[in-house]
């Protein structure tokens, strides 16, 4: 019995729980997808919102020049490069026999500075909201001042009174811990099992407070619940529900639509978008994906990804029952080299939330994911990591598609002629060179292997 029904009930009314359950790489596109006008009113957040995290990210830009020295190229705002990759795409669509038809671009988020990922966003704003809120409330800060004067002796030791706590199979812990340190916070991190050494090294060195666990993220973010609401003084960063965190990747959207613009990619409901995000828990690709249908509407098409070990967002949204399944219920073992993607339980607030706005979900092999990052690595010289490459297939998964989906949507030859395919590259540039190699090593011999 799997949540009070046989496997073969679940069988007959969720045929693709099959692939699932035997872990065959496989997309479901959304039968469920709405028009932008009408499912952003799913969200209890508006475009406002957005522009709201968008200036306090500002406000803070001179705090984050002064902390950051590495920011200073781009006074202070966190934000990575938008990168053609023409090689790597004639030479998938060769192999794959598609079309080379649109173009392929990445979203170089790997390059974010402070935590080189994707939490950059999310994490690092909903730190500096909560030191904001505190700042402004003692008075600490005025409104108006400079925020640089944040990054100073009196400043921390205010902030030192106070904690946050968070759960994270790494790079959220990362972000989170290395911007409340510098801001003078006590921190800590709740690690799963499948956090890499040298990110927990990492955090220790910065004087966080790293607790390691033997299970899975779902675990550790109960444990980082638990020590924060025994403690007033301690702000827990709840990655399954937090619409802070939500806005602070939202705020990617505005900053995308300009760079596209910058490059001459124009997007409208001629010139469709698709952008593959590779999909965790569902706040980063979630909150990414909000702020792009406030801004492109319906031209934007947005697609989470999945390692085929632990598949909890489509799982969840395929059955309806969003948090109220995991993969273990169904024997899906959730253990995979995507560490940044191995969550066996989706947030609940985003499948919910988002339900009507994402196109479809799909899964990838590690297999895949070490073959993409090898490929990305020897036409372009650029170094992700396993689970950034799960945007990765995405695009010809949408060529490939025979369920209809792109039928459905219009989205006839002419407009796929002028397609735009942006994978989001989820980090990547603070894995040390030994363990990029070795991950590289893999790829290139999965690649050397494969059958013709
Ligand atoms: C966290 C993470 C994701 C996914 O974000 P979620 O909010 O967990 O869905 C994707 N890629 C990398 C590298 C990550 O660290």
């Amino acid at each position: 019995m799997i949540l009070d029904r046989p496997l073969d009930s679940w069988l007959h009314s969720h045929p693709l729980i099959a692939e699932l359950i035997g872990l065959q790489p496989l997309s479901w596109f959304n039968p469920g997808i709405a028009p932008a006008a009408q499912a952003l009113g799913d969200v209890p957040l508006s475009l406002g919102d957005v522009d709201d995290a968008s200036a306090r990210l500002e406000r803070f830009a001179s705090f984050i020049q002064s902390a950051f020295p590495e920011t200073r190229p781009t006074a202070g705002i966190i934000e990575s490069p938008l990168i053609p990759l023409r090689a790597l795409h004639a030479v998938l669509c060769a192999e794959h026999q598609v079309p080379a038809q649109g173009t392929l671009w990445l979203k170089a988020d790997n390059l974010l500075p402070i935590s080189g990922s994707i939490k950059a966003r999310g994490g690092i704003y909903e730190v500096l909201k909560h030191a904001e809120d505190l700042a402004l409330a003692s008075g600490l800060i005025l409104p108006g001042e400079p925020y640089s004067q944040l990054d100073s002796d009196e400043a921390r030791a205010f902030f030192g009174q106070y904690s946050i706590a968070v759960g994270s199979t790494g790079n959220l812990g990362l972000s989170i811990g290395i911007i409340s340190a510098r801001l003078g916070f006590k921190a800590t991190v709740h690690m799963s099992a499948d956090a890499r050494q040298w990110k927990k090294d990492r955090l220790r060195r910065c004087g966080v407070t790293v607790i390691e666990y033997a299970s899975d993220y779902s675990v550790a973010v109960e444990q980082g619940r638990e020590q924060a609401a025994a403690d007033p003084m301690c702000h827990f960063v709840d990655d399954e529900n937090s619409l802070n965190l939500f806005l602070g990747y939202a705020v990617a959207a505005r900053r995308l639509q300009w760079q596209l613009h910058a490059a001459g990619i124009v997007v409208d409901e001629q010139h469709p978008l698709f952008v593959y995000l590779p999909c965790g828990v569902g706040g980063g690709p979630g909150g990414v994906a909000f702020g792009l249908k406030q801004v492109f509407g319906d031209a934007v098409h947005c697609l989470f990804a999945e390692p085929t070990h632990s598949p909890c967002m489509l799982l969840g949204v395929y059955t309806g029952l969003h948090d109220g399944v995991s993969v273990y219920d169904f024997g899906i073992d959730n253990v995979t080299a995507a560490d940044g993607l191995a969550v066996g339980r989706p947030s609940g607030f985003v499948g919910r939330a988002m339900q009507r706005l994402i196109d479809g979900y799909y899964t990838v092999s590690d297999a895949d994911l070490y073959r993409g990052l090898a490929q990305l690595e020897a036409c372009e010289g650029l170094r992700l990591e396993p689970s950034a490459l799960a945007g990765l297939p995405g695009y010809l998964r949408v060529l490939q598609e025979h369920q209809g989906y792109r039928q459905r949507l219009g989205l006839d030859e002419a407009r796929m002629a002028r397609a735009t395919h942006l994978m989001w590259g989820t980090g990547g540039s603070m894995v040390p060179d030994e363990e990029m190699d070795a991950y590289l090593a893999q790829g290139r011999t999965l690649l050397g292997n494969r059958p013709t």
